[in-house]
């Protein structure tokens, strides 16, 4: 063995794959209870209970276009050459009930949603007929075609179907899945409850986002990403400020927080320095269960459990997840992504852990990484000049405390545990971070 290979593998002893550290914080974990909310505030929650439509959509035949409801063999070989004649003998509009009936050789004017009156089988498109020159008085109409039986009619039952299924539990709830429940009948859903999480950050540098920072201070923007992350996977945030790099203090802000929240997120103070209070804090609330997972970034990540119970209101037996963070801004982002996400998304009801699009592209130049570590790059993604493929270029330094890169960033590009380096060219998965074509 070379003394790099020796190295390689004393620098991973020990540590945990992605896969079962994942497994190990979703292990026992079920999506949150239930709760009924309008329909609106249920945008991007998880369906809870199926709904099904309580109506039948279109409830009555009606008209797709503005035009004449007819009976299609009165108006047999019309043309604009030899148009035929009907007579006009009422009107069909939207949100009235149609009360004339189409006697041969007559027609009713009608209107886009209106009900197909009795005995017509036909509407022709006021296009096709010179109702909009004669006006809407006219008690005639010329028409120039014969409409196919059926043309134009929108029939019963054709949407939706009273008593039938029409979103299943688990569905993720957009805008077409809201309004879908609306037309069956519903104004409120049944969904999980969204996750609550908080977030501290930890380190004797750190001053809030848009303070001057004094010497030796920067701004915190690992609360401000960590926050914005997990709004974005489905939770409500709480923001638990900045402590020190005092044990008493960690604890004391997180003991606080317990009684209110499913997850906490701190952030820092995580590694093996004498400032990294992080691990012993765990241990003081509830119990550490495992600590370091070989990715790259954000190697030094701790995660265990606690008793909701310092609240005293009685939902002491609630389990609060606890998760530790490195510090630099890049580990902070990856690893919430690859750890946090699918944690919350399980507790919102998702059956899709990662809710990400995964492509693949080829490396526009060549990479080197870490052994024995998954490496998550942080690179654009572009399309080949035909348009084929992906190409995943860097986006910026890889260093873990480049944030710019990340904020330049697609996606990342996922390289395997084995590899210390991959060639222009070679084929990588992308986990895509954002909408593609959003820049
Ligand atoms: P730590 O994990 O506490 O050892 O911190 C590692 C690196 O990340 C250090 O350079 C810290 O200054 C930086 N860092 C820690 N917390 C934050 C934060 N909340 N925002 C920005 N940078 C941070
Ligand atoms: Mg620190």
């Amino acid at each position: 063995m070379t003394a790099q290979a020796r190295a390689a593998t004393e620098e991973t002893a020990g540590l945990l794959s992605l896969e079962e550290a994942q497994a190990r914080m979703l292990a026992g974990l079920d999506p949150l209870p239930a709760e009924d909310v309008p329909l609106v505030e249920a945008l991007g929650r998880v369906l809870a209970a199926p709904v099904a439509s309580r109506l039948t959509l279109p409830p009555w035949d009606n008209s797709a276009m503005d035009g004449f409801a007819l009976r299609a063999a009165d108006v047999a070989g019309a043309s604009h050459d030899e148009p035929v004649r009907l007579r006009v003998i009422g009107e069909s509009a939207a949100g009235h009930p149609a009360r004339v009936e189409v006697q041969p050789g007559t027609a009713v004017r009608i209107l886009t949603g209106a009900p197909l009156p009795a005995a017509a089988d036909a509407v022709v498109p006021v296009e096709e007929t010179d109702g909009d020159d004669a006006g809407p008085a006219a008690d005639e109409v010329l028409v120039y075609r014969q409409p196919v039986p059926g043309a134009h009619i929108r029939r019963a039952g054709s949407d939706l179907r009273a008593g039938y299924p029409l979103i299943a539990p688990g569905a993720l709830l957009d805008s077409s899945a809201l309004a879908a429940s609306a037309a069956g009948g519903h104004a409120q859903v049944s969904v999980h409850r969204r996750p609550r999480l908080a977030v501290l950050a930890t380190g004797d540098e750190l001053v809030p986002a848009g303070a001057q920072p004094g010497e030796a201070q920067i701004p915190d923007s690992n609360s401000v990403g960590l926050l914005a992350q997990a709004v974005e996977a489905g939770a409500a945030i709480e923001a638990l400020g900045i402590a020190t790099d005092r044990l008493e203090d960690v604890l004391g802000r997180l003991r606080a927080a317990l009684a209110t929240v499913d997850v906490v997120v701190v952030s820092g103070g995580v590694s093996v320095g004498r400032h990294d209070v992080v691990k012993e804090a765990f241990e003081g609330l509830g119990r550490l269960e495992l600590w370091r997972v070989a990715v790259q970034p954000g190697k030094p990540l701790a995660f265990g459990r606690a008793a909701s119970g310092v609240g005293g209101d009685g939902d002491g037996g609630r389990e609060v997840l606890l998760f530790g963070l490195p510090g630099n801004p890049v580990s902070s982002f990856v690893t919430f992504e690859l750890f946090v996400r699918p944690v919350l998304r399980r507790l919102a009801g998702h059956v899709d852990l990662a809710g990400r699009l995964v492509v693949r592209a080829r490396l526009t130049e060549p990479v080197t990484k870490a052994a024995g570590r998954r490496a998550f790059l942080r690179v654009r993604l572009e399309r080949t000049d035909d348009d084929e493929q992906w190409l995943a270029r860097l986006a910026g330094g890889q260093g873990s405390h480049v944030l710019s890169a990340l904020a330049a960033a697609d996606g990342l590009a996922i390289v395997p545990e084995d590899r210390q380096t991959l060639e222009e060219g070679a084929s990588v998965e992308v986990i895509v971070l954002r909408q593609l074509g959003e820049r």
